[in-house]
C-alpha cells in the first residue's frame, strides 16, 4: 500500500506517517513486496503467464459451473474440496506416472499459499529451510513471511545445483524443509531424479526433513514428473500450479502431491473454507478441458524450442531450458540491456542475476517482437553488450 493512500484517511494528524514508523515485525523492517513490474507495453513477456486466453467452450463450461455454484453462495464452500482434489489426483496419475488419489492432494489459492500452508507448518520461528539459488524468489519471502530461517545454497556457474556442495550445505545447517525447483526459475533447467534423491537422503540423515520440489512449469519440461519419487518418501512434497500449463493464473489454483499425512498436517494452519466455491467450480471445469489446455503447452515448447534456436543463432547465451521462458545473456550490464528491449517495446525479467535476462515464451507473434528487438540489439551494438 502506498504511504499516500494510507496517509490520505487521516492526513492532518500524522502527516508523515511512512511504513518505517509502524510496529512491523522486526524480519520485515526494511523488507520490499514481491513485485514484477506490471508496464502497459505492447509485449509482456514478463511473468511467465500462458499467453492463450482460456478456449471460447472452456469459458461457456466456467460460466455454466459458476452459475451452479453462485446459487449456493449463502454456504461456505466445500472445506475439504474432495471433488477438485479427486479430479487433481485423476490428472496427475494419467500424466505423471505415478497413481495417487485425494488424499494424497491438497489445493490453495496459488501454489504460493501452498508452499506458505507448507512453511507454516514445517517451518517456523526457530526452524529453517534451504533453497538453492537463482531460484524463485518467493520461496525466500514465504520463509520470512512465516517467521522461517532462510539459508541460500549453492549451484554450480552453469546453475544445475552442485550436489557435493548442496548436501554438504544440508549436513551444515540441518535445515527443516529443502526447496528444489524443477524446471528452476529464473535459469529453466530441470533437475534430475538422482539429484533430488541425493538431497533427500542427505537431509534425512540429519533429521526428519520436509522437501518440497516444486514443479509450478512441470508440464512444459523434456522430463518425466518427478512425483513417482514421492512413493515411499513420507517427507517428499510434490507442488504443482494450474497458473502455467492450463493458463489460468487469474484462477489462483496451486496444489501438492504427498502422503496423506502431510495433507493432514498442513489441515492445522489452512484457513477454514480458504478455497471458495466460485474456485473450486471454475477449476473443476478446466480440468475438464485438460487435452485441450495440454495442447497449447505442446504449442509453446515448440516456440521455446525455436526461441532457444534463434537465440542461440544471434549469438546469445542459454540456460538450457525445459520451462516456457528462457534465460539468455550474457551481459555486462543486464539492466541496461532490459531498458533497451522495453525501449523496443518488450517486457522482459530482470530476475537480478548477474549478466541474464529472462524472457516467457509468448504467442508466435510475441515471439518474433521479442526476437526482432533483441536482433536490433545484437546488431546495434554489434554484440558489444554481451560479456
Ligand atoms: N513456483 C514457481 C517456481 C513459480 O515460478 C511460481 C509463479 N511464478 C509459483 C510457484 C507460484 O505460482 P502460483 O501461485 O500462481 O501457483
Amino acid at each position: 500500500m502506498s504511504t499516500e493512500n494510507f496517509a490520505a484517511a487521516d492526513v492532518t494528524e500524522v502527516p508523515d506517517l511512512t511504513l518505517d514508523d509502524l510496529p512491523i515485525r522486526d524480519e520485515l523492517k526494511g523488507q520490499s513486496p514481491y513485485g514484477a513490474p506490471q508496464l502497459d507495453v505492447p509485449v509482456r513477456l514478463n511473468t511467465n503467464e500462458n499467453p492463450y486466453p482460456l478456449p471460447e467452450p472452456l469459458v461457456e463450461r466456467i460460466a455454466e459451473r459458476v452459475r451452479e455454484a453462485a446459487r449456493g453462495l449463502n454456504r461456505y464452500p466445500d472445506r475439504d474440496a474432495v471433488e477438485l482434489r479427486t479430479e487433481l489426483a485423476r490428472y496427475l496419475t494419467r500424466t505423471c506416472g505415478h497413481e495417487v488419489g485425494a488424499a494424497n492432494v491438497w489445493a490453495a489459492n496459488g501454489s504460493n499459499e501452498v508452499l506458505q500452508q507448507l512453511l507454516q507448518t514445517f517451518g517456523g520461528p526457530g526452524r529453517t529451510a534451504i533453497g538453492f539459488e537463482p531460484s524463485y524468489s518467493m520461496h525466500a519471502l514465504i520463509a520470512r513471511g512465516t517467521g522461517t530461517g532462510w539459508i541460500s545454497g549453492p549451484r554450480h556457474d552453469d546453475f544445475t545445483i552442485d550436489v557435493d556442495a548442496a548436501c554438504a550445505s544440508i549436513a551444515a545447517n540441518a535445515p527443516d524443509v529443502v526447496f528444489v525447483t524443477s524446471p528452476n526459475n529464473p535459469t529453466g533447467t530441470a533437475v534430475e531424479a538422482d539429484t533430488v534423491l541425493a538431497l533427500y537422503d542427505a537431509a534425512q540423515a540429519v533429521g526428519p526433513t520436509l522437501v518440497v520440489v516444486d514443479e509450478a512449469y512441470g508440464e512444459f519440461s523434456h522430463h518425466a514428473s518427478l512425483l513417482p519419487l514421492i512413493a515411499g518418501r513420507p517427507l517428499m512434497v510434490l507442488s504443482r500450479t494450474m497458473s502455467k500449463a492450463f493458463g489460468a493464473a487469474g484462477l489462483r489454483l496451486g496444489y501438492l502431491a504427498a502422503h496423506p499425512a502431510v495433507v493432514d498436517a498442513v489441515q492445522l494452519v489452512r484457513l477454514p473454507y480458504h478455497l471458495s466455491s466460485v474456485t473450486q467450480a471454475t477449476a473443476l471445469a478446466a480440468l475438464e478441458h485438460t487435452d485441450t489446455l495440454l495442447g497449447y503447452v505442446q504449442q509453446l515448447k515448440d516456440e521455446r524450442d525455436r526461441m532457444v534456436a534463434a537465440l542461440r543463432g544471434i549469438g546469445y547465451e542459454v540456460t538450457e531450458s525445459d520451462a516456457n521462458f528462457i534465460q539468455f545473456g550474457r551481459f555486462e550490464d543486464s539492466h541496461t540491456v532490459w531498458q533497451r528491449i522495453l525501449d523496443h517495446g518488450v517486457l522482459v525479467r530482470d530476475n537480478g542475476v548477474p549478466g541474464w535476462l529472462r524472457v516467457s515464451v509468448g504467442t508466435p507473434a510475441e515471439n518474433d517482437a521479442f526476437l526482432e528487438a533483441v536482433r536490433a540489439l545484437f546488431r546495434e551494438t554489434q554484440g558489444e553488450i554481451t560479456a
